[in-house]
C-alpha cells in the first residue's frame, strides 16, 4: 500500500474503531458538538468562586483583593464532566474545545498576554500521559493569536499532594507550593491569565496570584473551567 493511501485511511479506521461522540448529547462526530459548546458558553456562571456571591463584571464586592475571575460553570454540570473526562480518562481531543470555550468567555486584551497554567504535579503528568492545563493553555494561545503566549513561569516548589489534606492544611501547603521561575521576566504591562481546571478551596490559585504579584505582575486575571461546591 503506498504511503499516501495509508496516511489518509488510517485515521478513518481509527475513527471507526473508536468514534468520537459528543460528551454532552452523545451525537456522533466531535467530542463536543457546537450546540453543546454554545450551551456551555451561554450558561457561564457569574458568581465569585471564593464566597459564592453574585459577581459583577467578574469581580466580587467582598473578595476585592482577588483579580477578576472568569468561571465557566459548575463541576456538577457538563463542563465538570468534560474536565473529568479530559483529566482522568486522558481524552486529549477535549483540550481544543475546552480552549475554545475559554476563548469565548475571556476578555480580549490589547496588550501582550501570557497564559500561565497552574503547574500539575510531575507524577500526575506521567500517570495521565498529558499535562492537561498546559495543553489547554497552548490551544488557547494559538486561538488568540500573536499577542498571546503560554508560559510555565510558575513552578511547583515541591511535590506536595493536596488530596486528603484538610482545608487548613491545604491553605498552608498551597502558600509555599509555587515559585516563579528564575528564568521568567515579569512585565507589569503584560496581562497574566492564570489558568486552572477546577476551583475547590481556591488555595492554589490564591497562592499563585500572590507569587505573581510579588514578582511584579500588575495585571492578572483568573480563568477557571469548573467550580466545585463541595467545600
Ligand atoms: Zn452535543
Ligand atoms: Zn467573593
Amino acid at each position: 500500500m503506498p504511503n499516501s493511501v495509508k496516511n489518509t485511511t488510517f485515521p478513518k479506521l481509527l475513527d471507526l474503531l473508536a468514534p468520537h461522540y459528543c460528551r454532552g448529547c452523545e451525537r456522533l462526530g466531535e467530542v463536543l458538538c457546537n450546540r453543546c459548546k454554545n450551551n456551555i458558553i451561554a450558561s457561564q456562571l457569574q458568581i465569585c468562586p471564593n464566597c459564592k456571591a453574585k459577581a459583577k463584571n467578574h469581580r466580587c464586592q467582598k473578595c476585592h483583593t482577588l483579580p477578576p475571575i472568569y468561571l465557566v460553570g459548575e463541576r456538577s454540570s457538563l463542563i465538570g464532566n468534560l474536565v473529568h473526562d479530559y483529566k482522568y480518562h486522558s481524552t486529549r481531543a477535549l483540550a481544543k474545545p475546552l480552549a475554545e470555550i475559554l476563548d469565548k468567555i475571556l476578555p480580549n486584551t490589547t496588550n501582550q498576554a501570557v497564559i500561565v497554567p497552574l503547574p500539575t504535579i510531575d507524577r500526575h503528568i506521567r500517570e495521565r500521559g498529558l499535562d492537561h492545563t498546559y495543553l489547554i493553555a497552548k490551544h488557547l494561545a494559538k486561538i488568540r493569536g500573536k499577542n498571546y503566549q503560554t508560559s510555565k513561569l510558575l513552578l511547583r516548589a515541591k511535590n506536595t499532594v493536596q488530596v486528603g489534606a484538610n482545608r487548613s492544611m491545604r491553605l498552608t501547603q498551597a502558600d509555599s507550593a509555587y515559585v516563579v521561575s528564575s528564568k521568567a521576566t515579569i512585565d507589569p504591562s503584560t496581562t497574566y491569565i492564570l489558568l486552572d481546571d477546577v476551583w475547590t478551596t481556591g488555595a492554589s490559585m490564591k497562592a499563585a496570584v500572590k507569587k505573581l504579584r510579588q514578582a511584579g505582575a500588575k495585571d492578572i486575571i483568573i480563568a477557571i473551567l469548573a467550580l466545585s461546591r463541595l467545600d
